[in-house]
């Protein structure tokens, strides 16, 4: 699913936390939002999602506006940075809660939603877990399964904002390789907000650099940081190295 951002503009109060952006994200494709804090990827990943309405602007989801469709008509999954498990639930109904609250006409019988559910816990390689509670797991193994959860219903969009941004450096670099694996494996275009610079260039085939709500570069990690586009950029990739 193409993804195409049409000049969008979004204020708070006087704020202007999204300035004039048009982008392209490609179907398939794995893109970080990359920018200090502030910078409107939030918003901008809100927007995408149906989350928030831009002020002006469209959003087309492979060629069709779908600023005005409400957020659970779009497909999207989302994983947040706070993993945001049901604490009551187990593993297993926790991936299986976005197949079970379905109108009766499209949700999938018992036995489908097991296969499902133990399939997509094997693909983050947690099916072990499937009995537990959120309680009894690591911040890292909570973040796989929020993860499966987002896919449980098959999203034409996967969005993650910050997604391992709670947790510490060790279990973040470890996610990432996997997230790139799983991407790779499953090729659903997805869209995740970083302000880590080393994240969004390892993980991603594309990097699209945002600070005070505008786009200052947008190219594969290799170009934007061989070449970046201006001397905030520069400065910001080279802060960490
Ligand atoms: P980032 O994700 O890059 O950190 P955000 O998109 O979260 O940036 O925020 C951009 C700016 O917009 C911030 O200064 C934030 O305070 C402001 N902002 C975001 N959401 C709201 C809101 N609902 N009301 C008022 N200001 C907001």
């Amino acid at each position: 699913m193409s993804i195409e951002i049409d000049h969008i503009n979004k204020h708070f109060g006087n704020f202007v936390a999204v300035d004039n952006v048009s982008l392209n994200f490609r179907d398939g494709e794995l893109t970080a939002l990359l920018g200090p804090s502030g910078s409107g990827k939030t918003t901008l990943l809100r927007i995408i999602a149906g989350l928030e309405q831009p002020d002006t602007g469209r959003i087309l989801f492979h060629g069709e506006d779908t600023t005005d469709k409400h957020v659970s008509e779009r497909g999207v999954g989302f994983v947040f940075q706070h993993y945001a498990l049901f604490k009551h639930m187990t593993v297993f109904q926790n991936v299986a809660y976005g197949l079970t609250v379905r109108p009766r006409s499209t949700r999938p019988n018992k036995a489908e939603i097991k296969e499902k559910v133990m399939r997509l816990l094997e693909l983050v390689q947690l099916d072990w877990t499937a009995h537990r509670y959120p309680s009894q797991l690591s911040g890292g193994q909570r973040q796989r399964i929020a993860l499966a959860r987002a896919l449980a219903v098959e999203p034409k969009v996967l969005l993650l904002d910050e997604p391992f941004g709670a947790l510490d450096a060790k279990v973040r670099a470890e996610l990432r390789r996997w997230l790139r694996r799983l991407h790779d494996e499953i090729h659903v275009t997805s869209v995740f907000v970083t302000h880590d610079q080393e994240e969004a260039l390892e993980v991603s085939d594309r990097v699209v650099v945002m600070n005070k709500g505008h786009v200052e570069q947008d190219g594969s990690p290799e170009e934007v940081y061989d070449h970046p586009a201006n001397p905030f950029v520069y400065e910001f990739l080279g802060n960490v190295n």
